[in-house]
């Protein structure tokens, strides 16, 4: 990915660019990174890119001239030009997710009062970093190219930012390193057991308590999600398997079509371009879309997949019986048809790569989390009942 970020102050760059990860990206060629002094492209005599508002009113606004010339220069087919603007959308991990896909970013930053009006005319989007207001746009493009730089690919391992907060909508969980024991605080138990499985859960658990903790916005907007219709996420989350790219779980269900492939030395997934792929008839289940791309999944690979997504949904469920349990809502029906959602969910769109024994297991799995619950919330009513029982015949 190249990245040209159009500024009056381009040494402010010098830093940024020659330290840690985005050093080392720079120099594995995963970035290219140039600060590009649009002063340089001012055509009056003194160079002066600035001047006063119409109208009047205070500090020095960004010409046209200098911006669009070197916009005009620089910008290819394939660039999104960006302004850094307060009045923009407010940036987040999704849209970094968005531009790190992008060959090529043009960033443009302004300083002093801002830019004139119509320099928006040539730039795709408007993006600000918060709303708060900066000297200059150079920190937020900072801010943009570190976050994007990331996500390259190849930058850092991507089993470390799929696990990121705000991925899956969730704040990330705790983490601990050695000693076990500092100042009398111990490290939780179960990262210490070896069992993945247990870890696993106690990992998603956390996500959700700390995401509910700091986040309220964020969670609840999870919690939609799950409710509307056991929604599926379109993204995938590997944790053993290496060198493995975030897919659409939905093109593994619907074009995941292992005996197309030719060459039996495959990976867990191969992606291929469709148009590059001849003498198959390339049907996709919906109308409203085409098939542009092939993910071949090797069967034991969906299956892992598969599998943890199912567990991921089924501690999501324990987790709001839990919070049923806890709180003195009696409203169980709806999580009540949300167990019996996930099931035919899972029947539908998961059964084909688990086998049937797994399957079995799985539903089993549900099946016993929905009776625990029905019990414990029996029993509590009555234990509810048979206080309030007590305090009445107390009081008469
Ligand atoms: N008068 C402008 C306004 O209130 O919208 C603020 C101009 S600011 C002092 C100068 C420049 O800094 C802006 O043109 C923009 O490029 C950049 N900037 C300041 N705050 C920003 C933010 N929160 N996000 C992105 N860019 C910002």
């Amino acid at each position: 990915m190249k990245i040209d970020i159009l500024t009056l102050f381009p040494d402010m760059f010098k830093g940024f660019k020659e330290e840690s990860i985005i050093k080392k990206a720079i120099d594995n060629k995963k970035v290219d990174i140039n600060a590009i002094n649009f002063r340089d492209f001012a055509k009056n005599k003194h160079k002066k890119v600035d001047d006063t508002p119409y109208g009047g009113g205070a500090g020095m606004v960004l010409m046209c001239q200098p911006i669009f010339d070197a916009v005009e220069k620089i910008k290819t087919e394939k660039s999104k030009v960006i302004l850094l603007s307060p009045q923009g959308k407010k940036y987040d991990q999704k849209m970094a997710y968005d531009l790190s896909k992008e060959e090529h970013l043009i960033m443009i930053c302004g300083h002093y009062e801002g830019f004139d009006e119509r320099i928006k005319s040539i730039c795709d989007c408007e993006i600000s970093i918060g709303d708060y207001v900066l000297t200059g746009g150079e920190i937020p493009a900072m801010v943009l190219c570190d976050s994007i730089t990331r996500l390259i690919p190849g930058v850092i391992e991507e089993e470390s930012h799929l696990k990121d907060s705000f991925n899956d909508d969730l704040l990330d969980y705790p983490t601990y390193t050695k000693p076990r024991n500092y100042k009398g605080m111990e490290v939780p138990e179960v990262l210490l057991s070896g069992d993945h499985k247990k870890i696993d859960e106690w990992r998603c658990e956390k996500r959700l308590k700390v995401t509910k903790e700091k986040r309220p916005d964020l969670f609840k907007k999870k919690m939609k999600l799950e409710k509307n219709g056991v929604k599926e996420h379109n993204k995938i989350y590997i944790d053993d398997i290496k060198n493995i790219k975030v897919k659409k779980i939905k093109e593994v269900i619907e074009t995941g079509e292992y005996k197309l492939i030719k060459n039996d030395d495959i990976k867990a997934i191969t992606i291929l371009d469709a148009k590059k792929i001849t003498g198959y008839k390339l049907k996709n289940k919906k109308s409203d879309g085409h098939v542009n791309r092939l993910l071949i999944v090797k069967p034991s690979f969906a299956k892992a997949v598969v599998l943890k997504n199912a567990r991921k949904k089924i501690n999501m469920l324990k987790y709001k019986f839990n919070m049923l349990l806890d709180s003195d809502d009696d409203t169980d029906s709806s999580v009540l048809g949300e167990a019996e959602m996930l099931k035919s969910f899972i029947i539908t769109a998961y059964a084909r790569y688990l086998g049937q024994e797994s399957l079995d297991m799985i539903i089993k799995n549900i099946n016993m989390i929905v009776n625990e619950f029905v019990k414990n919330k029996s029993l509590r009513n009555t234990l509810k009942s048979s206080n309030k029982e007590q305090i009445t015949s107390r009081s008469r």
